[in-house]
């Protein structure tokens, strides 16, 4: 059926893209060995690697988040080696589960999936490993589905601290272009992010970003691999194209998407992603609901998710969003199962669209019998009334 207005996609990615964006997709593709695209490709790779805070190459696939960690572990690991992980939530499940699957070693260190990991835990395992037969330490920066974050500098810290010389991976699939993140700065030896989050993006591209000790390992080790290898597509990208047919209306919506990203200032960014997420976790505090994630210090500001009470349905719950305010949240996955909706505030969005989509939530809530306090959406508009975003406060 037909619904009028427009679709609020309020999922923690894909994310709103922006109509600039969405019109650079649109436009006709270009020939991918031709001068015009060297120009376009030479562009996005440079402009790239600051939103990554690294100075090094950013690997560029035609392939959702999913093929980087893919990438990511094909690179730098071979089938027997073992590699330490922490169970944050879902997504960390399911880089485990891949990494299993690839014939990695894959031990994972358990959580409860209501804190980020915690680098003490990580640093007590590397020192037991005396004989560093652990290759790679992998970790999600934002875990998408708790909204949690994990403080990466301080997982660097303790592989430091332990003296251990394993690689250190950061899913940041979430993460780019939302939070900040440095790369070189924090240490980390290959970045995995994708298209369809802070880039504002559809889904369709994703990135690597290495290290000089990433790209040392991958020449002469790693596992068989033929279309994510590194060197291949390090090698053409040197000139500004690539080994295959690159996604060339996605690099296109990327180098108007670094335009957005650039003219606004990431730090701008961040802190336009901070107040959202604070007004949200106020407007989830007035309705009395608890979110997922239980440490201040590691609230996601990309996404926040929201246990429903006890004998109501999550699912149930999106689903009259969807019918009656055609707004889609993100579902509650793995062991959160309907007992947990998720509201992203991320990527292009604004004031009105944060309140616009805690309005939704709480009207549903009225309309499916989920106990709650009104007023939650007040609560959030006082909030954001009193903690005026840079442009405003400058305007002022
Ligand atoms: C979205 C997401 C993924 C999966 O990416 P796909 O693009 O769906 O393959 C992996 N990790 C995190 C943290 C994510 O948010």
């Amino acid at each position: 059926m037909h619904q009028p207005g427009r679709h609020f996609l309020q999922l923690p990615g894909p994310s709103n893209t922006p109509l600039a964006v969405l019109a650079a997709i649109a436009m006709p593709t270009i020939d991918h060995r031709g001068p015009e695209f060297q120009k376009l490709g030479r562009e996005v790779l440079a402009r790239i690697r600051p939103v990554f805070g690294t100075a090094n190459p950013v690997i560029i696939y035609p392939a959702s988040g999913t093929g980087a960690w893919e990438a990511a572990l094909v690179n730098t690991l071979k089938p027997g080696d073992e590699v330490l992980m922490y169970r944050t939530g879902w997504f960390a499940t399911l880089w485990h589960k891949m990494a299993t699957k690839l014939g990695l070693k894959a031990g994972i260190i358990e959580s409860d999936w209501r804190t980020g990991a915690e680098a003490s835990a990580i640093e007590a395992r590397l020192r037991e490993d005396k004989g560093h037969a652990i290759k790679a330490v992998c970790v999600v920066h934002n875990e998408t589905s708790t909204g949690c974050v994990t403080d990466i500098a301080a997982v660097r810290r303790a592989i430091d601290a332990a003296g251990h010389p394993a690689l250190l991976m950061a899913d940041t699939i979430s993460g780019l272009g939302s939070l900040e993140y440095k790369h070189d700065e924090w240490g980390v030896d290959v970045s995995i992010a994708g298209s369809q989050k802070g880039l504002m993006l559809p889904p369709g591209l994703s990135f690597n970003a290495v290290s000089d000790k990433a790209l040392a390992v991958s020449k002469t080790g790693g596992s068989p691999r033929s279309y994510w290898d590194w060197a291949e597509m390090l090698a053409s990208n040197a000139t500004g194209f690539f080994p295959t047919t690159p996604a060339t209306n996605m690099l296109q919506g990327l180098k108007v998407a670094l335009d957005l990203l650039e003219a606004e200032g990431m730090s701008n960014v961040f802190a336009r992603h901070d107040r959202a997420a604070e007004a949200t976790r106020r407007a989830v505090r007035h309705w009395g609901l608890e979110t997922v994630c239980t440490r201040p210090s590691d609230h996601s500001s990309v996404l926040t998710a929201v246990f429903v009470p006890e004998g109501h349905s999550a699912d149930g719950l999106r689903k009259i969003i969807l019918e009656n305010f055609n707004m889609s949240l993100g579902s509650g996955l793995g062991m959160l199962a309907d007992k947990v909706f998720r509201i992203g505030h991320l990527g292009d969005f604004h004031d009105l669209m944060v309140t616009g989509t805690l309005s939704g939530v709480e009207m549903g809530m009225a309309a499916a019998g989920i106990p709650h306090r009104a007023g939650g959406v007040t609560a959030a508009m006082h909030y954001l009334q009193g903690n005026r975003g840079p442009l405003l406060a400058a305007a002022e």
